[in-house]
């Protein structure tokens, strides 16, 4: 399988007053052609960040990108300008992240005129096709975003960042603000869109139940570093860092007969900010030996494929 998205050591930091927040941490992630890598943690573990910076949509402080086995880490506006065609983002927040003064044709017909390729009947075209590729009906081409439901205003998004045809999508969070109905029903819309045009995307939540469905690759992500990282199938089934299994456990299980042993993380969250050497996870882990205050686990594969960052591997 070809490699579409390569980064090696990527680091995003942020001055604060306080000191330098460390939002990623020196990231390693492979991401195959046609294939999505998922990528959970919880809420501030710098999976967006991640995202952004992998699109370059904020610069990274160090390491490398590589997309399509070049390297785009420092690439010139006007190249970065071609690449924009190929990277796209769907965000979390459908009505945040579309104009509320733009119809619908209108908002999925911007990037087309952005790029100045497209004549008005390329565009109108373009516009029907992409509605139709995201089962939106011709009928809403007129109608503003706070006249639809956030499924239907999340489909505009979609056809938005498909519009030029991507090769690569990052999608941040682009259920969990919906209905768990409409949730399903975005989620198979991207599974067949990967399936029909061979898209590669990189899914970034805070659900495991979510990721597990898109992904075929995960990463777990914890304080801007990588813990653990594997085939969605062998994660599910052989989960290794203590994080991941507290995350896991967590997992709701439909099934009355079945008794869920959750796993409560407890403790200080160690902060972002100029964090200590270490395990990140220490403070919080049932596991944690001494060496793990003093030493950071460098992540290794202890199986075919299987990374962890873990002092007990
Ligand atoms: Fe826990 Fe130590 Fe492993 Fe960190 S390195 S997850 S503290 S056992």
């Amino acid at each position: 399988m070809n490699i579409k998205v390569e980064t090696q050591n990527l680091k995003k930091h942020f001055p604060t007053p306080a000191g330098t927040l460390h939002a990623v941490d020196g990231v390693n992630l492979k991401i195959f052609e046609k294939q999505t890598l998922g990528v959970v943690g919880e809420s501030g573990c710098g999976k967006s960040t991640l995202g952004r910076v992998i699109i370059k949509l904020l610069d990274s402080t160090a390491g490398k990108i590589y997309f399509d086995n070049q390297d785009v880490t420092n690439i010139s506006k006007d190249e970065l300008k071609k690449l924009r065609w190929k990277m796209q983002m769907i965000f979390q927040d459908p009505y945040s992240s579309v104009n509320p003064r733009m119809t619908v044709s209108q908002i999925i017909a911007e990037p087309l005129k952005i790029a100045k390729k497209f004549n008005k009947s390329e565009i109108d075209t373009r516009v029907d096709d992409l509605m139709k590729i995201v089962g939106l009906d011709s009928r809403y081409r007129m109608t503003y975003p706070h006249e639809l439901d956030g499924g239907r205003r999340q489909r505009i998004s979609i056809a938005r960042a498909l519009a030029l045809n991507p090769s690569f999508v990052v999608c941040d969070e682009p259920v969990s603000a919906l209905d768990v109905s409409i949730q399903a029903q975005i989620l198979n819309l991207l599974k067949d869109l990967q399936d029909q045009f061979g898209t590669t995307f990189l899914f970034i939540s805070h659900n495991l139940a979510v990721v597990k469905y898109i992904s075929h690759y995960i990463m777990v992500m914890y304080l801007g570093v990588s813990v653990e990282q594997c085939s969605t199938e062998e994660l599910y089934k052989n989960p290794l860092h203590p994080y991941t299994k507290a995350l896991l456990s967590a997992v709701p299980i439909a099934d009355i007969h079945h008794q869920q042993n959750r796993i409560a993380i407890k403790g200080e969250l160690t902060s972002p900010i100029n964090p200590p050497a270490g395990c990140r996870f220490a403070p919080r882990c049932e596991y944690a030996v001494e060496r793990c205050f003093h030493e950071t686990p460098v992540i290794k594969e202890t199986g075919k494929e299987h990374f962890v960052a873990c002092h007990l591997y």
